[in-house]
């Protein structure tokens, strides 16, 4: 089949690619001519593991192609695919559409006969029915179909959890569609029994919303017994070790933190609110999970502030870890953000370290020395903060980093540093979810 993407990042460049892999003709397109300017030479807008050599392998079998030229993208597509962005709209909460309604009227003149409008950027619900309305205003009606596909894949492993899904959710209102898009999908997945849900696209919309909201809800769920176990003396770690084993809940997703970032948690609750509340339905679970999580995200600097006595005014701190989670790029939303500003606001000198982030963290925070080592980064801080867990900052040898830093005082938010190490070297270590000395 010929597919069109529209949108590369993320998820457009992931699914393009992926569908390229499992043999189909791709065109990716974009608006940024610079994006586009780099794919062809292979250079990547975003950092995905492994996603380079796939490109590349998919490029060279003439498989997959880029351009900014829509109309060429499209000629022949049996699917266009939509995977623009879908950014919180400012001072509202609602999810900014216009992105994906102009992909919509821009696509519609140019669009083959029978060709399948695919849906996989997350969007509310009914949006699936205004892009019909558009491409209609401008298309006869039944030339062509709408569906919904939402897209579960995490930055990161990307990649693993495009080609090997836990399930497929598609969301359709026609016979078409629905051949199409089973087709697609059916054949590559078919050797791992992967389930597909097809549905309704009302259904399949909200679907991906309450997917998110589920995961931000345990995630806040575990952060806020933390805070319990440290008041209690209990270890969050063991705590959900102990719940996790528990095959109704699940070991995933219950590693307390500083609260969840990133580009899709936070504006995905926001946005499911604001559908609830245009309805009238309370959703009072993801309220408190919104509510609870940004107080918490806020919080983490009082914690820093704690571990020094409660002043940082001309301390230095190094910050370890700037995404949102490690093996991404992306720093959109992310916990080291409001961290680092509380911090600076009380007066606190910030040197960072990220093995990939740096250049994304520069464009949204400002006066800080950034490292290119974890070891650099520490040296002669009056604290360590780790805020990301990247392998590098997971194996950290801390009797290095206690050799580099002026004073010994770590805060461990990921709860990946031994605290048995640390105290033996001689650090005082805050984690969470734990009180300081087991
Ligand atoms: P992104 O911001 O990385 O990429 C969007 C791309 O679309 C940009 O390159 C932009 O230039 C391009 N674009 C915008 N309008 C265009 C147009 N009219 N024509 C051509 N190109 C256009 O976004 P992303 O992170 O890939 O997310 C895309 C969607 O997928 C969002 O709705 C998001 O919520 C959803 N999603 C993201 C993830 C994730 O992990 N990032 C996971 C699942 C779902």
């Amino acid at each position: 089949m010929k597919i069109a993407v529209i949108g590369t990042g993320y998820v457009g460049l992931v699914s393009g690619t992926c569908f390229a892999e499992w043999g189909h003709e791709v065109v990716c397109v974009d608006k940024d001519a610079q994006k586009i300017a780099g794919l062809k030479r292979g250079v990547l807008p975003i950092y995905e593991p492994g996603l380079d050599e796939l490109v590349v392998s998919n490029v060279n079998a003439r498989r997959l192609g880029f351009t900014c030229h829509l109309p060429e993208a499209l000629k022949g597509a049996a699917i266009v695919l939509i995977a623009v962005g879908t950014p919180t709209r400012a001072g509202h909460g609602d999810a900014d559409l216009s992105f994906v309604y102009m992909a919509a009227r821009e696509l519609a003149p140019h669009l083959e006969k029978g060709a399948v409008i695919v849906v996989k950027s997350t969007v509310p619900v009914g949006t699936g029915d205004v892009v019909e309305k558009i491409v209609g205003s401008i298309r006869p009606a039944g030339s062509f179909s709408v569906a919904s596909n939402p897209e579960f894949l995490r930055e990161g492993v990307a990649i693993r959890d495009f080609l090997e899904p836990d399930r497929v959710v598609i969301g359709v209102e026609d016979d078409p569609a629905r051949k199409v898009l089973t087709a697609l999908y059916g054949p590559p997945l078919e050797a791992r029994d992967t389930p597909i849900v097809v549905t309704r696209r009302r259904t399949s919309e909200l679907i991906k919303y309450a997917a998110n909201a589920f995961l931000a809800t345990k995630i806040t769920f575990i952060n806020e017994l933390a805070d319990l176990c440290e008041e209690v003396g209990s270890d969050v770690s063991e705590l959900a070790l102990g719940m996790g084993l528990d095959k109704r809940i699940g070991a995933s997703f219950l590693n307390a933190g500083p609260g969840y970032g990133g580009s899709c948690f936070p504006k995905d609750t926001l946005a499911l609110l604001r559908t609830a509340q245009d309805h009238g339905i309370a959703l009072r679970l993801v309220e408190e999970t919104v509510t609870a999580n940004e107080a918490r995200k806020r919080r983490m600097a009082l914690k820093v502030m704690e571990a020094l006595g409660g002043e940082v005014e001309g301390a230095t701190i190094a910050v370890l870890g700037l995404t949102f989670k490690p093996d991404t790029d992306d720093m959109r939303d992310a916990p080291s953000v409001p961290l680092i500003e509380t911090l600076q606001r009380f007066g606190a000198r910030i040197r960072a370290y990220d093995p990939i982030g740096v250049e994304n963290a520069s464009r949204v925070l400002s006066d800080i020395a950034f490292c290119d080592d974890p070891y650099e980064c520490v040296r002669g801080a009056d604290a360590a903060v780790v805020v990301t867990e990247w392998d590098s900052i997971r194996d950290l040898d801390l009797a290095r980093v206690k050799g580099a830093m002026k004073q010994s005082v770590l805060i461990d938010l990921r709860n990946v540093l031994s605290q048995a190490v640390a105290e033996s070297l001689g650090f005082q270590i805050t984690a969470i979810g734990r009180s300081a000395s087991k």
